[in-house]
């Protein structure tokens, strides 16, 4: 059995986007895991995901994506640990008066980009687990498999990404499947061909999990649409499937 979550970043908007993908996903029972950022959420979406929580509480996640999603060198969080502590503090603290119990504790990372550090830091500081992306290709994976088997965090200045808890770290849950192919071109998507193939690895990898990123902001349009409910819909006819929430992979992990 795969656990399959859906990962929306991005969200601090109530938009006519966000809207018709959480009414897409909670129409066909899916769980979704949206990444709200606490420095720029309005009072509007807050209360609207408020609401999606009292309505499908076994369906909706309130995740923190970044803290005030400014970018700084790399990412948001390729700051001094100093900073970074300080801007994490504020920004779980804020979620929390925010969404009280309904937010999950999980961080998801901006631009993908981290110093090593965060690892260590966002675990001190209490949250649960930790989301970046990790790539899904074939010399990716060799990566990883080395890394781990030398039990490294870090491998010529990249990331090792492991799906097994280590010492001192906080547990990682990465999505694997993008459904943009890049985030300039006005975030074009890939094409249903390959973002099957890309699941096709995923599902028949080792991988106790797989996860789809999704940025409402980009799904504009009946054409982009359409290709999130072709995958999905192929997905969920998967008899070894179950679509879950980011915090039921950590559980189950
Ligand atoms: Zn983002």
């Amino acid at each position: 059995m795969q656990l399959i979550f859906i990962r929306f970043d991005d969200v601090f908007e109530k938009t006519p986007e966000l809207e018709k993908l959480c009414s897409f996903f909670t129409k066909k029972g899916i769980p979704i895991c949206l990444g709200v950022v606490p420095g720029s959420v309005t009072e509007e979406c807050r209360i609207y995901l408020k609401g999606l929580c009292k309505k499908f509480p076994k369906l909706i996640e309130i995740d923190q994506h970044g803290v005030r999603h400014i970018r700084n060198n790399k990412g948001e969080f390729d700051i001094s640990d100093e900073k970074l502590v300080k801007e994490l503090k504020w920004g779980k603290k804020k979620m929390s008066e925010l969404f009280s119990k309904d937010f999950s504790e999980v961080l998801t990372v901006p631009w993908h980009t981290h110093n090593h550090s965060l690892f260590f830091l966002s675990k001190k500081l209490g949250y649960h687990a930790i989301s970046v992306n990790k790539r899904n290709d074939v010399n990716a994976k060799i990566f990883y498999a080395v890394g781990n088997f030398f039990r490294k965090h870090e491998l010529l200045g990249h990331h090792v990404h492991s799906d097994t808890q280590r010492k001192n770290e906080i547990p990682e849950i990465c999505p694997a499947i993008d459904f943009q192919e890049n985030y300039n071109d006005a975030g074009k998507f890939k094409s249903i061909a390959k973002l099957k193939q890309e699941f096709i690895n995923q599902h028949s990898s080792q991988d106790k999990y797989c996860g789809f990123l999704i940025h409402p902001q980009y799904v504009k349009g009946p054409k982009r649409f359409a290709i999130i409910d072709k995958i999905i819909s192929s997905v969920a006819e998967y008899p070894d499937i179950i679509f879950v929430k980011m915090s039921t992979v950590l559980k189950e992990n």
